[in-house]
């Protein structure tokens, strides 16, 4: 087991004024791994205090100058990719091969995008009678959660230090350990004191600090609906800004006419990766009513590749969820669906003996789902697909849009252009079709509660800077 008793603070490691620690555990054994220090009001004040002094001069970089930081980050980041990967997979259960590819090289190759963009934030546009500038927000606030803990990280601080802006940063307290390394390698990379602090806690006790501090101008947040709406509320008296990503329920229309092969092939294995813990996750198939036993069967037919196993084996697909407490909430969603009479077709809470010390989740599949249903309404973070049968189109993108979630949707169709069409009508922030995957140069983001603001890309940079006008007599 791992002791960190030190906090990044001011570009000093340092111990917390506090004593209290936290557990990290890893989900496919129970066992803890490490202790982190659970960060006080007092640490949070001091990180801000030392985010603050560093703006002046790190706002003054060239962008440039910033550019070739990140890419420095980035190469030592490579460099030391194998405690990133074991960090992750050990406090997350991620499967070795998906937390390499995806987790961890994903993650360094999309933050290195940023890199690309730092220029993006000197253009000016000149009208007739004023120009328009893009300045720095300031100090700014990263919180996300544990189901893509690097690239949400990397996904909030490249265009954070693109833009000029100074950070402090909180992990989850599930997953703290990347976190944690990347603040090492920050130090390694002789990046200015104070341009990055990181601060393990819990969210509930320095959440409100954090987001309340007169100091901090924005906070980008990433995690549930509820606590997204308690960091605006502690945000709203100091006016900041707030972007949100929240939850999603995801909706997939298989249109009449699609390639059905193809088609369930791309839900279900969007369904299983990261055992189902994707916010954007494609939750909701609806599948034309007079196709519903013909997709059942390929469903069947494909989930069998998924068989839950050891996350460090290389050939494993699919390892336990990040918790026995997520185990318990979506086991929770498994006995609803069955309560109020959708059809399982695999899957349950049964586990085979191996895997019953761990956090796991069988892949689930409900059938017959309607759009009244629990399952078919709350978000279930874990391995289960819920299979809608629709009678039209016009009924399916009813029900796609019947939710208070915006956050991502996805079409396959006979072609593109109906694809099109069907993505046209969908209230969701992103829509991929015709078996697109998620693209780090796209922004993304939420419509209804699904939240505010936009990450990756340029939008995702823009949200970092103040725009000023300037304008000629
Ligand atoms: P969570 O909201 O409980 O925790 C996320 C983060 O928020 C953690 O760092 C936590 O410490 C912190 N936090 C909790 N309460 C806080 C408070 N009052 N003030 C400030 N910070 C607080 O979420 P979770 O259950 O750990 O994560 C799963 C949720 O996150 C799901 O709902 C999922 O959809 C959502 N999520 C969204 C996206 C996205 O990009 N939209 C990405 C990943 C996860």
């Amino acid at each position: 087991m791992k002791n960190y008793t030190k906090l990044y603070i001011g570009g000093e490691w340092l111990a917390s004024t506090g004593s209290e620690t936290l557990d990290v555990v890893n989900p496919a054994n129970g066992e803890v791994i490490a202790k982190v220090p659970a960060a006080t009001t007092d640490d949070v004040d001091k990180a801000i205090t030392a985010a603050k002094k560093a703006f002046a001069d790190f706002s003054a970089t060239s962008s440039a100058q910033r550019a070739a930081l990140i890419h420095q980050i980035a190469d030592v980041m490579e460099a030391r990719k194998d405690e990133l990967i074991h960090g992750i997979i050990s406090s997350m259960g991620c499967p070795l091969a998906f937390a390499d590819d995806i987790q961890v090289q994903g993650a360094i190759d999309s933050f290195r995008s940023f890199a690309d963009l730092a220029c993006e934030v000197d253009k000016q546009e000149q009208h007739e009678s004023f120009v328009t500038v893009h300045e720095p927000i300031g100090v700014c606030v990263l919180i996300n959660p544990w189901n893509y803990p690097l690239s949400q990280l990397v996904g909030k601080l490249g265009p954070a230090l693109a833009a000029g802006c100074t950070v402090v940063i909180k992990p989850a307290e599930q997953t703290p350990l990347q976190d944690l390394i990347l603040a090492d390698i920050i130090n390694q990379c002789g990046v200015p004191a104070g341009v990055v602090n990181v601060l393990t806690g819990v969210g509930r006790d320095i959440g409100e600090a954090l987001c309340s501090h007169s100091d901090v101008d924005m906070v980008s947040f990433t995690g549930s609906t509820q606590a997204g709406i308690k960091v605006a509320q502690a945000a709203a008296p100091s006016v900041k800004r707030v972007c949100q990503e929240l939850g999603g329920k995801s909706p997939y229309i298989i249109a009449p006419g699609a390639d059905l092969n193809a088609a369930v092939k791309y839900g279900v294995e969007d369904i299983m990766i990261n055992s189902g813990q994707t916010c954007s996750a494609l939750t909701r198939m609806l599948v034309p009513r007079d196709v519903l036993a013909e997709v059942e069967h390929i469903a069947l037919n494909l989930v069998s590749a998924w068989a839950p196993g050891d996350p460090l084996h290389p050939d494993t697909l699919m390892g336990p969820l990040s918790s026995k407490l997520q185990q318990q909430r979506v086991h929770g969603y498994i006995d609803a669906g069955i309560n109020e009479g959708a059809t399982l077709l695999c899957g349950g809470k049964e586990l085979p003996e191996h895997l019953k010390n761990g956090a796991y989740v069988m892949p689930t599949i409900f059938s017959n789902v309607t759009p009244d249903m629990t399952i078919a309404r709350e978000e279930i973070f874990g391995p289960v697909l819920c299979i809608i049968p629709y009678a039209s189109l016009d009924e399916a993108i009813h029900i796609a849009n019947d939710t208070v979630y915006g956050l991502s949707s996805a079409v396959f169709a006979e072609d593109k252009d109906q694809a099109l069409d069907i993505a046209a009508q969908l209230k969701a922030g992103q829509c991929l079709i015709q078996g697109a995957y998620f693209n780090t140069d796209a922004p993304f983001g939420g419509y209804k509660q699904s939240g505010n603001g936009r990450e990756w890309g340029i939008e995702g940079l823009k949200e970092y800077t103040e725009t000023k006008a300037i304008i000629f007599q």
